[in-house]
């Protein structure tokens, strides 16, 4: 029988470890206990701890996460904010609908925002930098926080991707005055439905997000002074994430091994560009969010792969930001268009068997004769 490789087996985000996710919810639920208790604040404890930072509050998913951080940041008609093409629509948006222009610039071969494509986009209206930690790999920091000072920018860090990756030893999330983590199901970090985390660097900014994510109310006095929304992270959904967060270091690990994997049996075939491998990195940790190659002839690789039972992904449905005409972008980018024409993803989770990742690699390989 032909074995089959799923890009991603989403019952098995709830299977794997059902048994104790059941308990979570019978306890957390018999308590009547869904929205804003003890273990909300448990988790957005830990993960700070994990992460390395102080302030972080969980909120319905990453998109309002941004959201809450530009209302905050009070954007002005007009200011624009540079962003990486290579990044999902949410990127933009939450700058877009709070009153700013999303600018996208160019990436680097690792696909990561080009430091100097920031630097050649910056004009007087330019007010801050939104780098996307993608892929489960940081920025170069140091050259993004240079720009960043020389021009008198702030940062706010697309880390959906990132959580647990690190530059220099410090946490994507940890980088600029807002940082949004996703806990949608197919992340490293997966709940079961929608979650989020707005990491705030300022007590200041932290306490008002606390109370933007619930109405405007303060928390303490159930005060309201200022208009809110309702984004907060479901309480079972937090001790569910809480639960899963203990386990985490050991899924990166894994995840690192099957990058290892490729990077061995792949490195040789010089139709792909692979990502930085793991034991590679220098200033670099990466946690390996998706595994995104380029390759030539990129849509034969994807069906023979799809014949032979080995699902794959091409991020974005294959639209850099740029490529959204229809809304207003013009932009010219050619390393991200190049880029865009290779990239697909190969099967990255902690689902698949080192068996099947020697299967992807032999049928990759054999694709092209190699
Ligand atoms: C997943 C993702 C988001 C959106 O996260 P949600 O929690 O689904 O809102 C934003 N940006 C990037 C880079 C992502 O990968």
């Amino acid at each position: 029988m032909k074995r089959k490789v799923p890009f991603f087996e989403y019952p098995r985000a709830f299977t794997d470890d059902k048994t104790q996710v059941l308990e979570i919810i019978d306890k957390v639920a018999s308590r009547g206990a869904f929205i804003m208790q003890k273990e909300l604040r448990a988790f957005e404890v830990n993960i700070a701890k994990f992460i390395g930072c102080e302030y972080t509050s969980g909120v319905a998913n990453a998109t309002d996460a941004l959201e809450v951080a530009w209302s905050i940041a009070n954007l002005q008609e007009g200011d624009e904010v540079i962003i990486s093409t290579h990044t999902m629509l949410a990127t933009a948006s939450a700058i877009k609908l709070n009153g700013g222009t999303p600018v996208p610039v160019d990436i680097g071969g690792d696909g990561m925002i080009d430091p100097d494509s920031i630097q050649l986009a910056i004009t007087d209206r330019t007010v801050a930098i939104c780098p996307t930690q993608l892929n489960g790999r940081t920025c170069d920091m140091d050259r993004i926080k240079e720009i960043a000072r020389r021009y008198n920018l702030f940062i706010i860090e697309d880390a959906a991707q990132g959580l647990g990756s690190t530059y220099k030893g410090k946490s994507a999330g940890t980088f600029g005055r807002f940082a949004a983590i996703s806990f949608y199901p197919a992340k490293i970090l997966g709940s079961l439905g929608d979650g989020g985390l707005l990491i705030s660097n300022l007590q200041e900014d932290h306490e008002k997000v606390m109370r933007l994510r619930d109405h405007g109310r303060d928390e303490q006095t159930g005060n309201v002074s200022e208009w809110g929304r309702n984004t907060r992270l479901d309480n079972i959904q937090a001790a569910i994430l809480d639960f899963r967060l203990s386990k985490y270091v050991d899924v990166i690990e894994r995840r690192r091994e099957v990058a290892q994997m490729y990077q061995e049996g792949l490195s040789n075939n010089h139709n792909l560009i692979l990502p930085p491998a793991p034991t590679s990195q220098g200033s670099h940790y990466d946690v390996y969010q998706n595994y995104e190659i380029q390759a030539e002839k990129r849509d034969e690789l994807k069906a023979y792969l799809a014949k032979e039972g080995i699902g794959t992904l091409i991020q974005w449905g294959g639209m850099a930001i740029h490529h959204f005409r229809d809304l207003g972008f013009d932009q010219e980018l050619p390393n991200a268009d190049m880029f865009f024409s290779k990239c697909i993803m190969l099967p990255m989770n902690t689902f698949i068997s080192n068996e099947d990742v020697h299967y992807i690699i032999e049928k990759v390989n054999s694709f092209y004769s190699i």
